[in-house]
């Protein structure tokens, strides 16, 4: 990334040479320092208020739909984010040739750099943005809570001071009392956060977290600080101007997160004691006030079992899940964000800002639930959402259908968010609004989400934040009785479909084959695959019924041999009245059958016969299985290795995952090295051949958060 003394340079080199003019009253043209779904959100906003729009981009985004929906675009680098969307100076060289008077850097990239917030200022711009001031304070998490206190806005118990010695450390956290959490200083992102239980770990912890924290911040200090066992996260959305004035816009609930991220958020929190809730925003907007705050601004608390809240951070930026407020307040932030940069005073005061109803957002990333959440990176070939409706139903997002989920960045793909008039109507309103929604190409996280929001601690508002990671989500193992349900949904559907079509007097060859072959006279032989899983049933439909069985052993299909062997004792036959008693929605891709039944959602994918039981994989090798860079070969040539052995480490989209042997195998060749870029399908090593026993996939990976 460019250098803070780069970033300042340009900014005054910039003005010297005359291209800035002075600040204006009205801001007249934004350019947005951003991509995806924020840059897309704040150009609609621009559009209502009659401002113009610069988009940046990248080399992959040039046909974006941020740069596509702008009135004008300058691409200002390679893909790789230090390249484009964090090159301050080629940012601030575009915004000075489109004549732009303002930049708006949304949120992540360069939103809490205060370097280039000041670069933006030197060179006449208005930075949209928090004062350069607050920016460096809050930017350190020790600094902004020593502000807090002082401030009188409680603060988790800890320690946030400058000594960084590894035993005074451990001496403090006994102070604290385990477990104990270890931050990055200048964290965000959840990264370089490590939970430690007792003495004996923390040591180790310690090193890991500044490790992770001086390559994803370049700064290593910590602190440290009691955790809080079954939190929730709520925080405060605030605003100020420059007049003075402080308010805040009611709290949001985003205690729903994976890995320290939020994945649901709602407004307001639910089931918060009145004099809390008013005990918090109070204190939020005292925290505005302390660090003279201007503009958007989020003032996150953790709240323990006790309804007691602490102080956890301050975000000196527009947030991601912004829209909640909005729709319970009737708001545009953008538009205030706009008007304070502006200079204008806020246009209500704190009396006037009322809640109505209950919003939710849920987050749409491409992501492998089964792979441990690793990002699935792809062209979006089916992309269906929900219609908008004002103020009810809301969808941002920055792909439209054929674009591509790209390594580069962020794997979110939509934000939907939702209005009722109280918590169980929303949650009605997005289960409708997930059903709406359909993504193919790419792995997502649709069926966890409507787990999620139906799950009964959800409903019943007692979810804390680690609770998904400590396995919420997770399946019971599946059975043939709840799979069958799907897979009639599938018969019944396939089946009136083609009526449907033949009626229409469609040729049959055109429609796409069923996914089910005869077998004897009465029977069909369905196959599909969930996951890594091969799905092999028989069915057949008689006497008004539909009965489903497991593929019997014996029968001569190798194929289904093997994965039947292991299953048939467990499951009997399932029967279903015929035609069936209930509905469910079905979108049928080419690739496969997304399916809604209830609150429940699946992937059923199709098998292509013509590519046989090893499809996907060669057992000779290991491949990439996405796009990214080689952190670490484990193995050289020669060298035996057992299946499920990782023999090699990758780096891509800020997550490491371990590529493993699919066997009991000798290694060959390595073809790559440390350090080398890959394409997805690329050949990492091979093996030799004779040793070959039958085994799984080609190549399993795990991810582990970087
Ligand atoms: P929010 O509370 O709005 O979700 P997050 O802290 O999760 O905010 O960050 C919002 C966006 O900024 C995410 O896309 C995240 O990946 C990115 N982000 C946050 N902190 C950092 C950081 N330190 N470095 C790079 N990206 C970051
Ligand atoms: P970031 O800058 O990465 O957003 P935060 O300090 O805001 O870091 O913490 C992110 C999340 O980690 C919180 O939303 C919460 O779920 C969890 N967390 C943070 N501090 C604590 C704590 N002291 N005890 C328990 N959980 C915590
Ligand atoms: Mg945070």
């Amino acid at each position: 990334m460019i250098s803070r003394d780069q970033i300042c340079k340009t900014g005054k080199l910039l003005k010297r040479y005359g291209k800035a003019c002075p600040m204006p009253d009205k801001i007249q043209r934004i350019l947005i320092a951003n991509r995806g779904e924020i840059a897309c959100r704040i150009i609609r906003t621009c559009q209502q208020l009659g401002i113009e729009t610069v988009a940046v981009c990248s080399t992959v985004d040039r046909y974006a739909r941020h740069t596509r929906l702008a009135d004008a675009f300058e691409c200002v680098g390679g893909p790789s984010p230090a390249a484009s969307y964090l090159n301050a100076e080629a940012i601030l060289q575009a915004a000075c040739k489109h004549k732009a008077d303002a930049i708006h850097p949304g949120y992540g990239f360069l939103a809490e750099n205060a370097d280039f917030a000041q670069a933006c200022i030197d060179a006449g711009l208005i930075f949209i943005g928090a004062p350069v001031a607050a920016m460096r304070l809050m930017a350190s998490k020790s600094a902004a809570k020593q502000t807090m206190e002082a401030a009188g806005v409680a603060c988790v118990p800890g320690y946030h001071g400058d000594n960084q010695e590894a035993a005074f450390l451990r001496q403090q956290a006994e102070k604290i009392g385990w477990p104990v959490l270890i931050k990055a200083s200048a964290g965000g992102g959840g990264k370089g956060m490590k939970i430690v239980p007792d003495a004996a770990h923390f040591d180790e912890a310690l090193n890991a977290a500044k490790s992770e924290a001086r390559k994803a911040f370049g700064d290593d200090r910590v602190i440290l600080e009691k955790f809080i066992t079954h939190p929730r996260h709520i925080e405060v959305q605030v605003f100020s101007d420059r007049q003075g004035n402080h308010l805040h816009l009611f709290e949001r609930d985003c205690s729903a997160q994976r890995r320290y991220q939020k994945i649901i958020e709602e407004a307001p929190a639910a089931g918060l004691a009145a004099d809390t809730r008013q005990a918090m925003l109070e204190a939020a907007v005292r925290a505005a006030g302390a660090v003279g705050y201007e503009g958007a601004g989020t003032v996150e608390f953790i709240l323990d079992r006790d309804q007691r809240f602490y102080f956890l951070e301050m975000n000196t930026r527009l947030q991601v899940e912004h829209r909640v407020t909005e729709l319970i307040t009737g708001t545009d932030l953008v538009a205030w964000q706009i008007r304070v940069a502006e200079g204008q005073p806020l246009p209500v005061t704190q009396d006037d800002v009322h809640a109505r109803g209950h919003a939710i957002e849920a987050r749409i990333y491409a992501e492998d639930a089964e792979n441990d959440f690793l990002p699935s990176v792809g062209l979006l070939d089916r992309l269906q959402f929900p219609t908008e409706v004002p103020g009810r139903v809301l969808v941002d997002t920055g792909v439209r259908q054929s674009d591509r989920i790209s390594i580069h960045y962020d794997p979110m793909i939509a934000k939907l968010v939702v209005w009722g008039e109280d918590r169980d109507q929303a949650i009605d309103v997005m289960n409708e609004a997930l059903c709406q929604t359909l993504v193919s190409g790419v792995k997502t996280n649709l069926a966890s989400l409507t787990t999620l929001i139906n799950h009964p601690r959800f409903r019943d508002n007692c979810l804390y934040t680690n609770a998904i990671d400590q396995g919420l989500l997770d399946e019971h193992p599946d059975n043939l009785e709840s799979l069958a349900r799907f897979l009639a949904a599938i018969i019944h559907w396939q089946l009136h479909h083609d009526t449907e079509r033949t009626g229409q007097g469609e040729q049959p060859e055109q429609s796409t084959p069923v996914p089910w072959q005869p077998f004897g006279p009465d029977w069909q032989r369905l196959s599909l695959r969930q996951g890594d899983e091969r799905i092999d049933v028989e069915w057949q439909i008689a006497d008004e019924t539909l009965t489903l069985r497991p593929v019997t052993p014996g029968t001569g299909n190798a194929l289904s041999d093997a994965a039947a062997l292991c299953e048939t004792e467990i499951f009997p036959p399932v029967r279903f009245p015929w035609p069936l008693p209930w509905s469910a929605q079905v979108h049928e891709t080419p690739e496969a059958y997304h399916v809604i039944l209830g609150h429940q959602r699946r992937v059923l994918e199709k098998i292509r016969h013509d590519s046989g039981p090893a499809a996907g994989g060669n057992e000779g090798q290991v491949v990439a299985p996405m796009p990214g860079q080689i952190l670490n070969i484990l193995v050289a040539p020669g060298e035996p290795v057992k299946k499920d052995q990782t023999v090699a480490v990758m780096e891509a989209m800020k997550m490491e995952l371990s590529l493993k042997a699919p066997r009991d195998a000798c290694v060959e060749t390595v073809h790559h090295s440390v350090g080398d870029l890959l394409q997805a399908g690329d050949v990492v090593l091979s093996f030799a051949a004779g040793d070959t026993e039958k085994g799984g996939e080609a190549s399993s990976t795990d991810g582990v958060s970087a």
